[in-house]
């Protein structure tokens, strides 16, 4: 389906800190429109003498919410619009925004068959949107992400998603935390890897339905493997966020 969608004037009416590196972003839309968890945002900034500066994100909220999106934003050092909505927007300013966009990584609570999310660092952001969507409507389904970060402090949504683990039936939660570990550490302390995967997929069986985001290595890393112990590439999909492989 083609996507009109014109820029409209969002409110920011609220932020609040994620991680030492991660805001998420409260956006009142004028035009809001129910999104697709998966689905992003361009936003788009214009300085005094025009020039134009436009970058996409994830929506972390789920569609049920309506009238405003959550986007969660990783802060890039010398990045021109991640840093900009760090150090210099405050809750009542004004943005350009546009969406929501994206048809492939979506996923809806309608699709009841077993999910498999694998994140990386701020590519957590879309797939928090289907772990919320499936917890406001009531989702069942089989539903395991595993979430690679360098540290504990960089992990977003921590609390939360520990929250909905142990209220959603059917939700499991992998971390594995690539840089160092506290003490006492009970998850993964490695990158991504066959075993693992094979430890956190297995489970879901045959007829997984994968969701691969963040960083481009990790994400073709991830993909690659799964296809590796035997899950088909039409089963797998992918967004990369990045350049760097973390
Ligand atoms: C579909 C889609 C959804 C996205 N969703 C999110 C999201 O939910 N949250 C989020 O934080 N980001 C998200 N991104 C990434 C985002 O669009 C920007 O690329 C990112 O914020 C950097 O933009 P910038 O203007 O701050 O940096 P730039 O000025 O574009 O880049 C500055 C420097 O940082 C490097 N760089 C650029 N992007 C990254 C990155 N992601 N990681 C590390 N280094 C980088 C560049 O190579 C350059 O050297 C998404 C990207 C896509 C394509």
């Amino acid at each position: 389906m083609k996507q009109t969608l014109n820029w409209q004037i969002a409110s920011v009416t609220n932020i609040r800190p994620e991680t030492v590196k991660v805001k998420s972003f409260t956006l009142k839309l004028p035009a809001w429109m129910r999104h697709r968890a998966g689905q992003h945002y361009d936003i788009r900034l214009t300085a005094e003498d025009g020039y134009q500066a436009q970058r996409s994100y994830s929506i972390a909220s789920e569609p049920e919410r309506e009238g405003e999106v959550d986007l969660t934003v990783e802060r890039i050092n010398d990045g021109e619009v991640s840093m900009y909505m760090h150090d210099v927007l405050l809750p009542g300013d004004r943005i350009e925004a546009r969406g929501p966009i994206g048809g492939y990584f979506v996923w809806e609570a309608t699709m009841t068959g077993p999910l498999l999310l694998i994140a990386g660092g701020s590519g957590v952001v879309p797939l928090m949107s289907m772990i919320r969507h499936r917890a406001a409507a009531g989702g069942r389904n089989p539903t395991t992400l595993l979430y690679s970060s360098r540290t504990f402090e960089d992990i977003i949504y921590y609390n939360e998603l520990e929250q909905l683990r142990k209220t959603n039936s059917g939700l499991q939660i992998f971390h594995t935390l690539t840089r160092s570990q506290p003490a006492g550490w009970k998850g993964y302390a490695r990158r991504i890897d066959q075993d693992m995967l094979k430890d956190v997929a297995g489970p879901l069986g045959k007829s997984v339905q994968a969701y691969i985001c963040g960083p481009t290595l990790l994400v073709e890393a991830a993909a690659n493997t799964l296809v590796k112990i035997g899950v088909k590439s039409d089963q797998i999909r992918t967004e990369r966020f990045g350049p760097t492989g973390g």
